[in-house]
């Protein structure tokens, strides 16, 4: 299928096989595996990355006037912000480049939670480029699995009204079982 852009769908790999590796990241284990293929959405949406005191791997390789502390977060805890354009800093020439050393909160980004969890993006770039993904069952069984994630997210908003997309999704995904 073509979207609206002329965009082609695409392969969002096997569905379970996709959540059991995007929750281990999410539980620290291991980083997301997306197949980005040259997109920076992420990178260029306006979004504050999240850097927790541990990650001094990446705060070694960020300088420190780009650090700020991060809103209602402990000591200790720093964002990341964006230029006048909405990029992240860290980006030149359409490059992380900081990439082996990038935090945490982009080692575990995957714009695939959202057309897991049957919701949006807030950002319309990463919005567009997540409808594209399709994913694939093995078995009817992973139909209904996915099937429970999306409908998780209906209880999960009457919990959390003030949650961001990109909360609701990876709260979905995370405790899907
Ligand atoms: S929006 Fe998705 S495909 Fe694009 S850079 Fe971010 S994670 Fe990768
Ligand atoms: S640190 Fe790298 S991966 Fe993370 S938002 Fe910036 S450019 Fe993107």
């Amino acid at each position: 299928m073509v979207d609206a852009d002329g965009h082609a769908d695409l392969d969002a790999g096997d569905f379970s096989t996709w959540l059991t590796g995007m929750q281990a990241a999410l539980h620290g284990n291991g980083g997301s595996d997306v197949p980005c293929d040259g997109c920076t959405a992420c990178c260029t949406s306006s979004q504050f990355v999240f850097i927790e005191p541990d990650e001094s791997d990446a705060l070694a390789h960020i300088p420190a006037a780009l650090l700020f502390p991060a809103p209602r977060r402990p000591r200790g805890h720093v964002v990341l912000g964006y230029d006048d354009r909405g990029h992240c800093p860290m980006l030149v020439d359409g490059r992380c480049s900081i990439y082996e050393h990038r935090p945490r909160a982009c080692r575990t980004y995957d714009c695939r939670v959202f057309p897991a969890a049957g919701i949006d993006a807030d950002q319309p770039a990463i919005a567009r480029r997540a409808r594209r993904w399709r994913f694939t069952y093995a078995a009817p069984a992973d139909h209904d699995r996915h099937e429970a994630v999306r409908g998780a997210i209906v209880s999960l908003r009457e919990r959390h009204d003030h949650a961001t997309a990109t909360e609701l999704a990876v709260r979905a995904v995370s405790s899907a079982s």
